[in-house]
């Protein structure tokens, strides 16, 4: 074994041998296990919940998720105005913080104690609830806040939001709230203080599924076909007086994404440029390098959100475990995935959980296929972007034709999982893969029992130290939630 593959993981590596060609936690020579691993002998097995289904049935989802799957860390939903990670009806759900907002930790944010506070369950307040149930039970909590995709309908919100390089305030998803705008950070570090100061939580996960300006340009993300290219952000004045202190152009930047957008609508009109998709997309960054340094500032400015949402917790509660979810755009993208540097990431990570997602990845990579194809991917056929993609990405999935219903494999798990625990490995973080059961999206066929096991044993093939079942309890049908019982089973870990 090559010295580089000698590290903690080992510790649960899995053995060659076996019926199903997988084995027993076996712990290598000098190998060190990852803190978790230590303490608890056991891989992290989490879930996401949405606050509906644990405000109204906690002990029974409890008792289901402990008995099929052998959970033993929670990760509530526990501040979203997205009714489905609630798991509840859209339909007159307005959702906010599902425990209290203590005040006194919000002095930086203009956003009150009634922007804040979801109206859904009169006085609960989820996590003081949820606690003492779950350590009752041996059960972790972590405190798990994702940002929503379209913004929430709450006037104090608006101001907050990213403003497009034309000038106009943004509303929803492939932007989002502004990282430079002092109010948003004061609202996020106080989240992050009110519930480590609050609450005898054992962690905190945040997540943005959003990447810069110049990648949304292009709708470089699944689902990104629809994306307007002239709503590239942020040209708010934060971001424009941090631009200038960097010495970047703004105006530079504005004459780049004005190419970039006039490229962008031609392509989807199908004019050709002249000398080809390719070597176009090329000739604008070399004319506006501003667009790179504008993606640059914007990557550096979410970090910067990240470090200190990661020290503010730190300061307040050392042993808390403070990490992140990935968007699952880093398993379509080349150019978010050179964004998303986990290596980097370990100096503000104790985990770091990249989506996994195999059942919807198909239609999903698809997507982001058939929306690239209209710009920088455009001199090619849907195979050969595809082939691209799979060989770029390090994937042997299924062809074209065939890729919604197959869906991605449990090699697909295992690889991005290595993929991840090389880049931190002799680092203290941690790599938990999120786990697809039964995540809807449009035009994938269902989860299976047999998937889900493919999943679970390939994210521990590829070396995790625990895995985080997603993306919501409401969405998992019972047999597919036991089959990663099954799978843990198999592998001996439960
Ligand atoms: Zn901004």
């Amino acid at each position: 074994m090559p010295p580089s593959d000698i590290n903690r993981r080992e510790f649960i590596r899995v053995s060659a041998a076996g019926a199903a060609g997988l084995g027993l936690l076996a712990r290598a020579g000098a190998a060190e296990p990852s803190p978790a691993l230590r303490a608890t002998r056991k891989p992290m097995v989490g879930i996401q919940i949405g606050a509906g289904v644990l405000a109204q049935n906690q002990e029974r989802v409890l008792d289901d998720i402990q008995q099929r799957a052998g959970v033993n860390t929670l990760f509530p939903f526990i501040y979203s105005h997205i009714s489905t990670w609630a798991g509840m009806p859209a339909a007159g759900y307005r959702g906010g913080n599902f425990s209290v907002p203590h005040m006194q930790y919000y002095k930086d944010t203009l956003l009150t104690y009634e922007d804040m506070r979801a109206p859904e369950f009169g006085n609960l307040d989820l996590l003081a609830n949820l606690i003492p149930a779950a350590r009752r039970r041996g059960m972790k909590t972590f405190a798990w806040i994702i940002e929503d995709n379209v913004r929430p309908p709450v006037a104090h919100w608006e101001s907050l939001y990213e403003i497009d390089f034309h000038g106009r305030r943004t509303d929803r998803h492939p932007a989002g709230p502004c990282y430079n705008h002092p109010q948003y950070r004061g609202y996020l570090l106080g989240l992050v203080e009110d519930y480590a100061r609050s609450y005898d939580i054992d962690g905190i996960m945040w997540s943005s599924e959003r990447q810069g300006g110049l990648w949304n340009a292009l709708g470089a993300f699944h689902n990104g076909a629809g994306a307007d290219p002239g709503q590239a952000t942020c040209f708010c004045e934060f971001c424009q007086q941090k631009a200038k202190a960097q010495g970047i152009n703004v105006e530079r930047a504005r004459a780049g994404f004005t190419a970039l957008e006039a490229y962008v609508r031609a392509g989807r009109a199908q004019q050709r440029p002249r000398d080809g998709y390719h070597v176009e997309f090329w000739r604008i960054l070399l004319r506006h390098p501003e667009l790179l340094a504008w993606e640059n500032l914007w990557l550096r400015s979410r970090e910067e959100v990240q470090a200190a949402m990661f020290q503010k917790a730190k300061s307040i509660k050392p042993a808390l475990q403070v990490g992140w979810h990935i968007w699952h755009n880093v398993s379509f993208s080349p150019f978010h995935r050179a964004e998303e540097d986990y290596a980097a990431m370990t100096a503000w990570s104790d985990f770091i959980k990249p989506v996994l997602y195999s059942n919807c990845a198909g239609r999903r990579m698809q997507q982001f296929i058939e929306s690239t194809r209209e710009n920088v991917f455009g001199d090619l056929t849907n195979q050969q972007a595809l082939d691209f993609a799979y060989r770029a990405l390090n994937y042997e999935e299924a062809p074209w034709d065939r890729m919604t219903s197959a869906g991605f494999s449990g090699d697909y798990v295992r690889r991005e999982t290595r993929r991840a625990c090389d880049a931190v490995a002799g680092t203290p973080t941690v790599i938990w893969p999120g786990i697809d059961i039964d995540v809807q999206w449009e035009g994938v066929g269902p989860c299976t029992p047999e998937g889900v096991q493919r999943s679970v044993k390939g994210a521990f093939q590829g070396g995790a130290d625990g895995v985080l079942l997603s993306r919501t309890y409401s969405e998992m049908k019972p047999e597919n939630l036991s089959a990663a019982g099954t799978a843990l089973r198999d592998l001996g870990l439960m």
